[in-house]
């Protein structure tokens, strides 16, 4: 049986890349189609026991169990909303932090998985659950891959489209973790790999300027969204107090130098909060900053995703009223920014944007 011992001790499987296992097979003297067998087991069949890869040799099997976990997450708790499409769950690292994962299905066409990046988060966000709860620490790559692989085995025949990095925690001050999970993930399905497509993945910033340099560089197809939450540097630094390091202004330049490397679409995040960010002033703001990431006029390659606020026991604003989201989209509309009015999710299992926290402590 696994000790608790031994899951701190081990290195686990997922957190090397393919290269890192072809080196740790080579000095065992292995021959290298081993590395794509195993690959194959891990990221296509899910297997969760190395007693179940059953083309590798006995000796090999018990080589691997001998040097390495196959996996860290332990399930602490799962829940399923009553909307019947979206369950969480919380895991427990073998450190004893937590993080949360959220499996929303729609129309029983897209399923996409929402994964933590970090446990806790340092960003400290006003109206965020996580920003309340601090920082506990970054997540290896493959805490990161298990939680997708975790979603996947629950899907059973149905397949996982979408996965998005809006889990727990802020990517990109996590960033080489993440970029290598997404390497992981991304790994064509010829080579054994996962094989979820680029494009299919989006990583979201809270806006962390060096972070969006270094993503327009190397992120590939893998989509980019951005929380903005408000368009005056006064309201947003109170909301989302990095904006005091990395203000408005050079927020949009990083956001309008990325579309113009990447020739990619890119998203704002916009939370609605009542009174606070769904006035007309903040609508035309947001329209004035939409045009300064448009690299060309006329072209538009920003969409606004609004949702609105989902409640969190830290903080005291409210969801905007309807009359006030649609107030707020019209200003958008009339401008010709697309937008879309996010459907809140799973908030009757506080699985909804901004509302994941480890809440089961342990021993009480
Ligand atoms: N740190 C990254 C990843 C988290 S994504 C980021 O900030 O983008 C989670 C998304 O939910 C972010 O857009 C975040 O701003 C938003 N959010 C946080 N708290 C929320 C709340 N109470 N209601 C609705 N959205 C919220």
């Amino acid at each position: 049986m696994k000790t608790a011992t031994s899951l701190t001790l081990l290195p686990s499987l997922y957190d090397l890349t393919r290269a890192q296992l072809e080196a740790q097979l080579a000095t065992w003297g292995e021959p290298a189609y081993r590395a794509r067998q195993i690959w194959h087991w891990l990221y296509q069949r899910l297997v969760t026991d190395f007693d179940a890869m059953t083309d590798l040799p006995r000796g090999l099997r018990a080589r691997l169990k001998e040097h390495f976990v196959l996996g860290r997450l332990i399930p602490v708790a799962e829940q399923r909303s009553t909307d019947g499409w979206t369950r969480k769950w919380l895991f427990q690292l073998p450190d004893g932090s937590q993080i949360e994962t959220v499996l929303m299905e729609y129309d029983g066409e897209r399923r996409t998985v929402c994964i933590s990046s970090q446990a806790g988060c340092a960003m400290a966000c006003s109206f965020c659950a996580t920003g309340q709860m601090g920082f506990v620490r970054n997540l290896r790559s493959g805490e990161i891959v298990e939680q997708v692989l975790w979603a996947a085995r629950a899907l059973g025949d149905e397949r996982l489209s979408n996965v998005v990095y809006m889990g727990m925690g802020e990517p990109f001050a996590n960033y080489a973790p993440v970029m290598e999970s997404i390497q992981r993930l991304t790994t064509p399905t010829q080579e054994g790999g996962f094989g979820i497509g680029a494009r299919k993945i989006t990583v979201s910033t809270v806006g962390l300027i060096p972070g969006i340099r270094r993503f327009a560089e190397e992120g590939g197809q893998v989509n980019l969204a951005i929380s903005l939450h408000a368009a005056t540097d006064e309201l947003r630094t109170r909301l989302v107090p990095i904006n005091a390091r990395y203000p408005l202004r050079e927020l949009v330049r990083a956001a309008r130098e990325y579309i113009e490397k990447t020739n990619r679409r890119l998203s704002y995040e916009w939370a609605l909060i009542d009174h606070v960010n769904d006035t007309p002033e903040q609508a035309q703001a947001l329209v004035e900053l939409v045009r300064q990431t448009n690299p060309r006029p006329g072209v538009n390659l920003v969409h606004v995703n609004l949702i609105p606020l989902n409640p969190t026991a830290g903080y005291a604003g409210r969801a905007s009223s309807a009359a006030r989201r649609q107030a707020f989209v019209q200003v958008l509309r009339r401008a010709g920014i697309p937008c879309t009015l996010r459907v809140r999710r799973g908030i009757d299992i506080a699985a909804g944007c901004g509302q994941l926290k480890a809440q089961h402590k342990q021993n009480g």
